[in-house]
């Protein structure tokens, strides 16, 4: 398990693979697989969680995280998030970053449940991941990463450090990039760091693009 630093500086990070989102921003997926519940989309998920994270995952936790998340997506785009499957997995100790730690989510855990594929992937690790960067007066920093998401052809997973102290905005900012969403300096769940559960306008039209995209072939 990575250790943080409290000493050094902490900024929280949340990565998304924008390019390949952005990529996506005009297409809206028709397939008849789509179900379309007047307006609503649902979309199916499955969710994981690492040994970590497995004295929360105990209370349930993780499955709370992602109700809420829904209950927020399903009151502002009209999405819900209909769990399929639960998983557990054990991740690498040694693992240096999220993008390898998503990697081996994806690859241990995958998309396919007893109830078939899911469309998403969600996996909580209690293990915390840092990074290092040089910030604009060219300093080194440390930063926390909050959670990753890998879109189109390359996962349709996303990984949340469950121990933030706001992961259902991590959960939410995550999925919103899974939808093209990109990162704002607004009052947005779409800032860097989420600053509420909310969207600002401009992402939430991206998403109500992107609302009925197919996640996988
Ligand atoms: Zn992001």
């Amino acid at each position: 398990m990575v250790q943080i630093d409290m000493k050094s500086k902490i900024i929280p990070l949340l990565i998304g693979t924008h390019m390949l989102a952005t990529a996506c921003c005009t297409t809206i997926y028709e397939k008849d697989e789509v179900k379309r519940h007047g307006g609503m989309r649902n979309v199916s998920v499955k969710v994981a969680y690492d040994e970590e994270y497995a004295h929360k995952a105990k209370n349930r936790a993780h499955i709370a995280i992602v109700e809420k998340a829904s209950k927020s997506l399903e009151e502002q785009v009209g999405i819900r998030l209909v769990i399929k499957g639960e998983s557990y997995w054990d991740s690498d100790d040694c693992q240096k970053s999220m993008y390898q730690a998503r990697k081996e989510l994806e690859s241990e855990v995958g998309h396919e449940s007893e109830n078939g594929k899911c469309e998403i992937l969600i996996g909580f690790t209690g293990q915390g991941y840092e990074r290092e960067e040089k910030d604009e007066t060219g300093k080194t920093r440390t930063f926390t990463i909050l959670g990753i998401a890998e879109g189109i052809g390359t996962g349709n997973s996303i990984l949340v450090w469950g121990d933030y102290e706001f992961p259902g905005r991590v959960t939410i900012h995550e999925l919103g990039h899974l939808l093209g969403a990109e990162h704002t300096a607004e009052l947005s769940v779409m800032r860097e760091e989420p600053a509420c559960e909310k969207l600002d306008e401009k992402n939430k039209e991206i998403i109500l693009k992107n609302k009925f995209r197919w996640f996988y072939e």
